[in-house]
């Protein structure tokens, strides 16, 4: 029983570790896939960012360019047919640009790369009242327009020149085209649901990826990096849901360090995890597949625990128990003689001992045939078995037509009175005998009784109740001798101690 709840609890273990163990890997590398895909969009970020300073810094050179010139030549037009010369080679040759133009003090556009181009008034610009109202010569970058000239989407970038005094005196603008980085960014791999924008310092989307005409000039300024805690990190990374889509994705923010610019990339978690979606329902295969063979095995090897346990207990009894009468037999009669007269030496409890023999018997077996007799011997056996109350009371068949009683912790009257419903039973039996005096068969019984200690053999008990039983048969048979030690009164039985 212990053994096959021992192979069960061993399963039982194994499976919960299996689970654990997978468990625990699974989520390892979940973390780990997050992991690599935080990284690969932080370094996408960044490489972008580069990308946008490059660009930036490609078009403030062409701008630092014309303001030298604006300044150096003035505007008149003959130093302008010279400029737009440069400003043409120069939309030619850099993608980026959209156009080139110059602007005097009062908003008039002067010239720009494209010869013939009707020129407009930009007086009421954002970019055009804040150079005229701020003295800082640096790069002003304006939110994503429609052009007026072709209506696609452009980004302006503009300097300021100043008279020789210092005071106002126009401005350089070139138009960034928007297509250009919508185009970059095309050609990044960020998978279905990934973006890519680029907004102002302050985050206003200048473009995005995928492009949306509504979200141009959109505001992203709930993002976590614009908090104050954030805002002085020049890149970063986080975890989000989507208002606008519902989508969560993983975002990497990277500051552009010389303009203000910020590039944001977001890829979808789901599309980030697909990969360990794949390898989980994998190892829930496994898993399963592990525990449904250990659960096989585990049955099998209880099935054959429980046929090796079945098969134990039958050969124990064929060692044990008489194949006739089902009582204990010789073999366990000497193991339970030596087991219980050491534990009455223990305990100084005393031991009771009967001889049973039947009576005439082989003149019983010369009449009746041995078959009869051996059908005599299952029920004398039935009538021993029936006499017996307490649990550790025990019969065996001794051999032949003989069987021994153990009674322990049991004194001389009580053996006796056992011996003697043993003898009576026998005779209820009323089984005809022709042989017997009593015409019937009969046992006789011999009882022995001692209070054992460790210098007396156990043999010393049997020889006692067997020395009894030859008086019981020369007093006539049927009947229930005590060892000499002690005698049957009228009463009951008076037994003195020394055997
Ligand atoms: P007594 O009253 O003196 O005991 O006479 P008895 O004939 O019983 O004497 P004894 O003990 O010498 O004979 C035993 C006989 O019991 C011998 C045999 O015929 C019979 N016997 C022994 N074992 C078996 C058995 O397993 N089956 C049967 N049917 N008879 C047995
Ligand atoms: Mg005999
Ligand atoms: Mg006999």
């Amino acid at each position: 029983m212990s053994l096959r709840r021992g192979v069960v609890a061993s399963m039982v273990v194994l499976c919960l570790l299996a689970i654990l163990l997978t468990g625990q890997e699974i989520w390892t590398s979940r973390v780990a896939d997050l992991h690599v895909s935080s990284r690969q969009t932080i370094n996408l970020a960044q490489s972008l960012s580069q990308q946008a300073t490059d660009s930036f810094q490609t078009v403030d050179g062409v701008l630092q360019e014309l303001v030298d010139r604006a300044e150096a030549d003035g505007t008149q037009p003959r130093a302008l047919r010279h400029v737009q010369r440069v400003m043409s080679e120069h939309v030619r040759q850099l993608r980026v640009l959209h156009n080139l133009f110059i602007v005097d003090a009062n908003g008039n556009g002067l010239v720009d790369a494209i010869p013939g181009l009707k020129h407009a008034n930009y007086r009421n610009r954002p970019y055009f009242i804040f150079h005229r109202t701020h003295p800082s010569r640096s790069t002003h970058i304006g939110r994503t327009v429609r052009s007026r000239t072709d209506g696609s989407w452009i980004i302006t970038v503009t300097r300021r020149f100043n008279h020789p005094d210092g005071s106002f005196a126009g401005l350089a603008m070139a138009t960034i085209s928007g297509n250009y980085f919508l185009h970059l960014y095309e050609r990044v791999d960020i998978g279905r649901s990934g973006i890519i924008t680029l907004a102002l310092a302050d985050g206003t989307v200048l473009m995005r990826k995928p492009f949306e005409r509504s979200s141009i000039g959109k505001s992203i300024a709930k993002a976590p990096f614009f908090r104050s805690s954030q805002r002085q990190l020049p890149a970063g990374d986080y975890e989000n849901r989507s208002v606008v889509d519902g989508v969560s994705r993983l975002y990497a923010f990277h500051r552009v360090s010389q303009y203000p610019l910020l590039v944001v990339v977001g890829v979808g978690k789901d599309e980030a995890l697909a990969g360990w979606r794949m390898e989980t329902i994998i190892r829930l295969v496994e898993l399963a597949a592990s525990i449904f063979i250990m659960v096989v095995l585990g049955r099998y090897l209880v099935g054959q625990i429980s046929k090796r346990e079945t098969a134990e207990a039958q050969l124990e009894r064929l060692v044990l128990v008489d194949g006739l009468t089902g009582l204990g037999n010789r073999h366990q009669f000497d193991a339970v003689l030596d087991r219980e007269w050491r534990r009455a030496v223990r305990a100084g409890t005393p031991l009771a001992f009967l001889m049973i023999d039947a009576d005439k018997f082989k003149d019983y077996n010369d009449h009746y045939g041995h078959q009869a007799g051996d059908n005599v011997l299952k029920s004398i056996a039935g009538c021993i078995a029936g006499a017996l109350g307490r649990p550790a009371d025990l019969a065996a068949r001794y051999g032949g037509e003989e069987f021994a009683v153990f009674l322990p912790d049991t004194d001389s009257p009580g053996a006796y009175r056992v011996a003697e419903v043993i003898r009576r039973a026998v005779v209820a039996l009323n089984i005809a005998h022709v042989g017997s005096a009593s015409g019937i068969v009969t046992v006789s019984i011999g009882v022995g009784r001692m209070s054992p200690n460790g210098s007396i053999p156990a043999s010393a008990l049997v020889k006692a109740a067997d020395a009894a039983l030859y008086e019981a048969k020369d007093n006539g048979r049927n009947r229930t001798e005590p060892a000499a030690s002690f005698v049957p009164t009228l009463t009951g039985v008076i037994v003195p101690e020394a055997v």
